[in-house]
């Protein structure tokens, strides 16, 4: 049951993940304390503010960021429940200690360190990610039975290697870390694969749609790569996340994946409803190709990333969350149709064949 005595503070609500969040609590009733990073920017709050004001709920906006100490405090005030969610989610950076690493867990340790400091605060929920599970596909054949579970950590990933998987791992480790120095909140830890389906707002930074984009606007009319990965609807992840939150007995990690699948198949999801109009892939684009063109398209994509992550089966097992969260999942077509009419009508895939 949700609780709307009292508010709820959710970090990133701009983003992608949290903004479908904020949208079920603003419908059951919830005041949000939304603390963000430019309050100046109403583009950045136009669509959340907007939703308020056609629910049941209040949304109240703090200023703060991730890597400044204290920043939390306000926004915390009054608070049971805490989401955080914000985390650069970008593949292709500059500066993976600065861009990635840094706001990833200097940001864990500001939000989980004032909510041992805040007396009203009595459950954190983290969104960490299945990469914090695994680093590249080829570590899946490693786990037992070839299945990850929320037993397993990543341990591959490093700042020069995947440093977004890094990222992750290192901060939901520094989360149990904080979370085990008390005992007046606990922690629930949301582990989500491949996010994909239409955002709240459609003009997130979130590498969710660039991948998307991408499988529209003819970059792989050529092929995609049988690129293993798993992928979930953002609806179905907030409501992962407000169980997480409510569901009393929840505890751990919940891997929340709805299906196994890879970047082909989730592309070629697309093609009954608009293979005509638009350059979705259909092939697969081969290893070796990949290997020798990867690394020149400027994604950040190396050749040790294509050597073990293409070709390789991604499983994960998602009953843990099924049994104890209740959760459930909406078929992928439905998720990728949704995403892409919505991404087509804001302008974001453009070329058409
Ligand atoms: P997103 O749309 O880019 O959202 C990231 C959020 O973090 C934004 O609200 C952003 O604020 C905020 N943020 C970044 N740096 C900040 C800073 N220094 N101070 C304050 N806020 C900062 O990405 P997303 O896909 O929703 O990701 C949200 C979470 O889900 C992340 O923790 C990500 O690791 C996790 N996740 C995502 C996926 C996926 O496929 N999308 C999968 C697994 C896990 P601005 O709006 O100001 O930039």
């Amino acid at each position: 049951m949700i609780d709307t005595a009292h508010p709820v503070m959710i970090t990133g609500a701009t983003g992608f993940v949290a903004g479908w969040i904020v949208k079920l609590l603003l419908e059951a009733g919830v005041t949000v304390h939304a603390p963000i990073r430019n309050m100046a920017d109403a583009s950045k709050t136009k669509h959340l503010a907007e939703l308020a004001a056609k629910t049941l709920g209040t949304i109240k906006f703090f200023e703060a960021d991730l890597l400044k100490a204290g920043s939390y405090a306000q926004a915390m005030a009054g608070c049971q429940t805490v989401f955080h969610t914000a985390s650069p989610f970008v593949t292709n950076v500059a500066n993976p200690q600065k861009d990635l690493v840094d706001p990833a867990v200097i940001g864990t340790r500001n939000v989980l360190e004032e909510a041992s400091r805040v007396e009203s605060v009595k459950r954190v929920v983290l969104t960490s990610s299945c990469a914090a599970i695994y680093g590249d596909a080829a570590d899946v054949q490693e786990a037992p039975g070839g299945i990850l579970t929320e037993e397993i950590w990543n341990t591959t990933s490093s700042l020069q290697h995947n440093p977004y998987s890094y990222s992750k791992t290192v901060a939901e480790r520094e989360a149990w870390a904080i979370a085990k120095r008390q005992s007046r909140w606990d922690l629930v830890v949301i582990n989500p694969s491949l996010v994909f389906g239409p955002a709240i707002n459609p003009h997130t930074t979130s590498e969710s749609l660039r991948i998307v984009r991408q499988i529209g606007d003819g970059t792989l009319k050529m092929g995609a790569p049988r690129m293993g990965m798993g992928a979930v609807d953002v609806r179905d992840l907030a409501t992962a996340h407000l169980a997480a939150a409510f569901t009393p007995s929840a505890s751990g990690r919940y891997i929340i994946n709805g299906v196994n699948s890879d970047l082909l198949e989730i592309a070629k999801t697309l093609l009954p409803k608009y293979g005509k109009a638009y350059p979705i892939p259909r092939r697969t684009m081969p290893k070796w190709l990949m290997w020798l063109a990867g690394p020149l398209a400027g994604d950040g994509i190396t050749r040790k990333f294509v050597a073990r992550n293409v070709g390789y089966a991604w499983k994960a097992d998602n009953g843990r969350g099924r049994r104890e969260l209740g959760q459930t999942y909406r078929p992928l077509q439905e998720t990728m149709n949704d995403m892409f009419e919505q991404m087509i009508a804001s302008g974001l895939v453009t070329s058409k064949k």
